[in-house]
């Protein structure tokens, strides 16, 4: 009684399209077979007119003008927004949307646009790398050295000339590391000279020679001959700036630096008027003479014939008390050259 279903009809079943469906677009011939009458009707294959009736089902389906019509998006109702207390600083962080608008599909906003992308940092560049070291100090340029002055302009030189010239002198290396250059002091017309080899830290701080306890023994030693410091006696250095190690000790000046401060020394000679010179330790005494020298005897110096006595330096004196006697010595052999 019940038939299997065609392919057709089960697909209509399942499109809840019923066989027993006309449709307001019947093809004439099926619409025409409904109103002949069974009677006379010749028999009709019944599995043609499923598929004929199915195609027409189909057909119609796809020609629905109801269906072509364009789905027209639903407007979408803005939600309100309720209005959200803001403290002063939100207020300068953000702004608050001027109104609400219906969202809108995924679209680059212009502000987005205007915004250019953020690059990435770059590597440095080799020239600009970094140094943390300080050997770049090392290419400045060194100071133009001002030219020394002449042997002929320093023998032409007064007291205030003179005092200049050595205080701003270029004639050896040893510019390049005083602190100050220390000229002499005293009379400037004076019958003795005492003279040092060198400042001392002491004197390139003070620019003094021999200064300190040095100095104020040395004054004693010149009033034991009966001598008046600020008056008879000049003193000062064969170099007038400090000779100092790389360690930055005292020492004594090469032949190159009393060479070159060695016209000062004459120009002061020449000044002062001196007839009598007093060395004061060793390195003073060979360093005048540029040679051998000795204590215990009086020595010559230069074209003038300059009577010169070395004894100890006051500093040998002062960490050695004992040879106090030699000097007394060798001070009363210097009065003696002089009287
Ligand atoms: Fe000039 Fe004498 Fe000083 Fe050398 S030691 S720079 S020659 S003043």
């Amino acid at each position: 009684m019940n038939q299997p279903l065609s392919r057709s009809a089960i697909f209509l079943e399942e499109m809840g399209v019923g066989a027993h469906w006309s449709l307001r677009n019947r093809p004439a011939a099926t619409a025409a077979a409904d109103f002949a009458g069974p009677a006379d009707a010749p028999p009709v294959d019944a599995e043609a007119e499923q598929s004929a009736f199915t195609r027409a089902v189909m057909q119609a389906v796809m020609e629905d003008p109801v269906l072509e019509q364009p789905v027209r998006a639903q407007p979408v109702r803005a939600q309100p927004v309720r209005a959200q207390p803001v403290n002063e600083q939100s207020v300068h962080e953000q702004q608050a949307p001027a109104a609400v608008r219906a969202p809108v599909p995924e679209a680059p906003s212009a502000s987005a646009a205007r915004v250019a992308p953020v690059a990435a940092p770059s590597a440095p560049r080799s020239d600009m790398a970094v140094d943390d070291s300080t050997a770049w100090f090392d290419e400045a340029p060194a100071p133009a050295r001002a030219a020394p002055v002449t042997d002929e302009a320093i023998a032409a030189m007064d007291w205030a000339q003179l005092r200049t010239a050595v205080a701003t002198c270029t004639r050896c290396e040893l510019c390049t590391t005083r602190r100050n250059a220390v000229n002499g002091r005293g009379p400037t017309e004076a019958a003795w000279i005492a003279l040092a080899a060198g400042p001392s830290r002491l004197d390139e701080k003070d620019k003094q020679p021999v200064a300190g306890e040095a100095g104020q023994l040395l004054d004693n030693m010149l009033k034991a001959i009966a001598l008046k410091p600020d008056a008879d006696v000049y003193v000062t250095n064969l170099v007038k700036c400090r000779p100092a190690t790389e360690d930055g000790a005292d020492r004594p000046p090469t032949i190159d630096e009393l060479t070159a401060c060695r016209p000062y020394l004459h120009r002061e000679l020449q000044l002062t008027g001196a007839s009598m010179a007093m060395t004061f330790g060793q390195h003073a005494a060979k360093g005048l003479m540029m040679g051998p020298a000795a204590r215990g005897k009086v020595m010559r110096y230069g074209a003038a014939e300059l009577p010169v006595v070395a004894t100890y330096h006051p500093d040998d004196l002062l960490r050695r008390p004992e040879d106090k006697a030699k000097a007394w010595g060798d001070l009363c052999l210097a009065k003696a050259a002089r009287d």
